[in-house]
């Protein structure tokens, strides 16, 4: 199984998977290796475009007395800061790639653009999507929803960290706890499941995006992923 099957992907890299064991900021060691495990895919001729989050600085809704608008802006600036750093990961090992901010920043990165975002993945170049969806009240899983539908991704791969999948209970809390192979968004919402927040398991139920949720902890599992091997828990419309 050499080939992928997947195209053109979404990869939902969230801020906490960038800090490492730290839980704040960047740990370079693993944003580099995290760069590496995309280039694998990228070797293999899969489109990859990621939607960074931003929780590993900022998380609007934990702020308290603070106006819930800055805050949640304080956080999109967060996701800049983290799609840099990939950014320079990844052209550090020759992977090209484009940062396309939804609040524009020209100095450093181009605005998003839905076509051109597009063509840089036809001509083989890392999108990077930050800034979130540029909207408050919003989250980066959203964004990554929203993108997908966008750019006509075919799968989110949405990477844990400290976790392989969605379980009925926290995995940590609970020794028992199981986890799902397979899912559907309706049973996400139904259950009150923590995998993604309502608006975006919405989006991607309304649009029939499927996702992937996976650790991103053991070498080659982003790879494995798009090579259709069955790690994770697949969620899908019904
Ligand atoms: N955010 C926002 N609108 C968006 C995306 C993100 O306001 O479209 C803000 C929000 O405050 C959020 C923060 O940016 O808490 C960081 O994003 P997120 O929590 O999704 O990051 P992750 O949990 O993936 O690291």
């Amino acid at each position: 199984m050499d080939n992928p099957v997947y195209n053109r992907i979404i990869l939902k890299l969230s801020g906490e998977a960038l800090s490492g064991d730290r839980g704040f900021g960047i740990d370079e060691k693993v944003i580099g290796e995290i760069a590496g495990e995309i280039k694998k895919i990228r070797q293999i001729g899969v489109e990859v475009a990621v939607v960074v989050g931003g929780g590993n600085f900022w998380r609007g809704i934990s702020a308290e007395g603070m106006d819930r608008t800055t805050s949640d802006y304080m956080g999109m600036l967060g996701t800049i800061i983290n799609a840099l750093a990939l950014q320079d990961a990844l052209e550090k090992i020759d992977i090209m790639t484009r940062v396309q901010t939804a609040i524009e920043m020209r100095q450093i990165a181009e605005p998003y653009i839905r076509r051109k975002a597009v063509r840089h993945l036809e001509k083989g170049r890392v999108v990077i999507f930050a800034a979130g969806s540029g909207n408050p009240y919003f989250s980066t899983d959203t964004t990554a929803a929203l993108r997908a539908a966008e750019i006509e991704a075919e799968v989110i791969l949405l990477a844990k960290k400290g976790v392989d999948g969605v379980y009925d209970s926290d995995p940590h809390q609970n020794p028992n706890a199981e986890k799902f192979h397979s899912l559907r968004y309706i049973d996400i919402l139904n259950r009150g499941l923590g995998v993604m927040d309502s608006t975006a398991t919405s989006l991607c139920m309304d649009n029939k995006i499927p996702l992937i949720v996976f650790g991103i902890d053991q070498t080659d599992n982003i790879l494995k992923v798009v090579k259709g091997e069955k790690i994770g828990t697949y969620v899908k419309e019904e």
